[in-house]
């Protein structure tokens, strides 16, 4: 049953708890997602970039999504993540997503404002919920964080449903050297001004153990950043219900691919491969649903 994202995230900051939002680009990792939220019957947000709509193509990507929520019980929602145009807003909302993000958080205020406020007017026509960005996330140590009374200030011009902040969380962050730093006081006081529910990007913990089978088995992953699930919990009940996740599966997947291969060397069948590196996102993901204190919420 496909939803909007609006009252799911609503619900999810009202009784404090998150909604991780998955990244997905194909059928075996969307298998993966909706195969784990029904085991810990929660409700579901897959979201496809602007990127893996590219590689999926958007009808495609969109079917399979569509057709898994379908034969499934549990709420799902699909959303588009980091739109960076309206073409794509209009696509995506003409297709039946029921959510996109439209992120202008590179323009200045006012800039961002109005393309945003477009989006708004794009999408609610469709019944379909928006998340905006203010601040950027940048590369670690360079971020330019979300200013509290600006973000009041955003969200009450531009009707946005949901907004992404910028706290210290970073994109990819084990690519980078360094530690992220949450500044969670700054999430308190945006929280207090701001209603609608907040999203946190790059917020993979990049769980050592994936990345030390990923490593056993070939890989050559150095430096990992991720962001500590403590803090994540303690953000989670400052007000950010929708936490994305798109490193920590990326990881799961290929660390299983080479598992598979390094103790299977004469299977040749993709799908034996394939299934054995869903399972292991599907073990993350119903992990990150657990922690996220969002198992059981299918129902409300
Ligand atoms: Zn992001």
């Amino acid at each position: 049953m496909f939803v909007s994202s609006k009252s799911l995230l609503e619900k999810a900051r009202e009784k404090h708890y998150a909604l991780p939002a998955f990244n997905t680009s194909n059928l075996e990792m969307s298998k993966a997602l909706f195969g784990a939220a029904e085991q810990m019957k929660a409700p579901l947000l897959v979201q496809t970039t602007p990127s893996s709509i590219e590689y999926a193509g958007l009808e495609s990507i969109f079917s399979i999504i569509k057709t898994l929520s379908k034969n499934s019980k549990i709420p799902a929602c699909i959303h588009l993540d980091h739109g960076r145009d309206l073409g794509l807003v209009k696509r995506c909302t003409a297709l039946g997503y029921k959510s996109v993000m439209i992120d202008a958080s590179r323009l200045p205020f006012n800039k961002n404002a109005a393309l945003t406020r477009k989006a708004v007017k794009i999408a609610h026509w469709r019944g379909c919920s928006v998340e905006a960005e203010l601040g950027s996330l940048g590369r670690l140590g360079k971020a330019s964080l979300t200013d509290a009374s600006q973000a009041r200030l955003f969200v009450k011009k531009t009707g946005c449903d949901s907004l992404a902040v910028a706290i210290g969380t970073s994109h990819g962050a084990y690519k980078f050297k360094g530690k992220p730093k949450i500044d969670l006081e700054r999430l308190r006081e945006i929280s207090e001004l701001v209603s609608v529910p907040l999203v946190l990007h790059g917020a993979s913990s990049v769980d050592k153990k994936l990345v030390k089978k990923a490593n056993r088995y070939g890989a050559k992953l150095g430096h990992t950043a991720g962001v500590p699930m403590k803090d994540l919990k303690r953000a989670i009940k400052l007000g950010a219900a929708k936490i994305n996740i798109d490193t920590d599966l990326r990881l799961a997947f290929t660390a299983a691919l080479r598992e598979f291969h390094a103790k299977n060397p004469k299977d040749f069948d993709p799908r034996n491969a394939l299934e054995f590196a869903g399972q292991s996102v599907k073990k993350v993901a119903a992990e990150k649903i657990r922690a996220f204190g969002a198992k059981n919420r299918a129902r409300g």
